[in-house]
């Protein structure tokens, strides 16, 4: 089977063929820009590699709601020039069916089929990089709900020493995103991220927030397992902190056996960085089988 692939990203859309095994084939990328001179290239592509199915798995909001008439739309994104763009609509003459999903709910698909969370059926993954989303897996399904899980605007305590002032998302003075995105890592020590990988201070800080939100997804969500991916999760001295604080904050209130061994239980990401574009694969697959 060939399965096209889109992970739509804020900086750069990546588009692939691969197959239900996870193997990819022919990948190209290109930054995204605005939808008039991005999508052609995209288009393009697929046109040139025959497809069975066609798997997008995008930074959001999105509509995926199927009797919406809006939906396949990116909807009240702050990337202006993709508000209102129909992507799912653009690729609809290529002739297959197209899947339409998150970006995190691609990466979490993707590691739940090849990776690390292989056979686990509740699973939270979380992208911390430019942005912080939360990709869910619960009983084996994907969660939707009214929309779709924004899960970087949870609501954080600040630490007693963040120097910041507020955070940096526009709507929330506490939310994770706007603390622990690369962004506010930037707002808070003035330095990018990349500058800061010596820092212990700024790791300890950053991981006191990831912890507090995992602490929350576990009692509302009760996942198997937590996935780290985006661009913090190459900081792999995060881990650890985050699992000290991690079991700091449970205090001990559950006893599971995952629980028992949290090194196994807030892991990183495992497909080196492939995870949303395989997940979209099979976002597509799926579409394809319930036609
Ligand atoms: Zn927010």
């Amino acid at each position: 089977m060939r399965l096209g692939a889109i992970e739509a990203g804020g900086t750069k859309m990546i588009c692939a063929i691969c197959d239900e095994n996870g193997n990819i084939y022919e990948r190209m990328s290109t930054p995204t820009l605005t939808p008039a001179e991005t999508l052609p290239a995209m288009h393009k592509f697929f046109e040139d590699h025959e497809i069975d199915c066609l798997g997008i798995a995008c930074f959001g909001p999105l509509d995926l709601k199927k009797d919406s008439p809006t939906y396949g739309h990116i909807t009240t994104t702050p990337k202006l020039a993709w508000q209102n763009c129909d992507i799912v609509g653009y690729f609809s003459d290529l002739g297959v069916p197209v899947g339409f999903d998150t970006d995190v709910n691609g990466s979490v698909t993707g590691e739940a089929t090849f990776g690390i969370a292989r056979g686990i059926k509740n699973v939270v993954y979380f992208t911390i990089g430019t942005g912080v989303g939360a990709g869910i897996l619960c009983e084996g399904n994907l969660v939707h709900g009214m929309l779709h899980p924004e899960g970087g605007h949870v609501l954080l305590t600040k630490h007693p020493d963040d120097p910041m002032e507020g955070s940096n998302c526009p709507f929330h003075p506490n939310c994770f995103e706007g603390l622990c995105a690369g962004p506010a890592l930037q707002k808070r020590w003035g330095v990018p991220g990349k500058d800061l990988t010596e820092r212990e201070d700024v790791w300890d800080m950053e991981a006191w927030y990831i912890a507090q939100a995992l602490v929350s997804y576990t009692m509302i969500l009760s996942p198997e397992i937590f996935i780290l991916g985006g661009g913090v999760s190459h900081q792999k001295r995060i881990f650890p902190l985050v699992r000290k604080y991690y079991a700091q904050f449970m205090n001990g209130y559950l006893k599971t056996k995952q629980l028992e061994d949290l090194d196994s239980y807030i892991v990183c990401q495992s497909l080196d960085d492939n995870q949303g574009l395989l997940g979209a694969a099979i976002i597509g697959k799926n579409a394809l089988e319930a036609k």
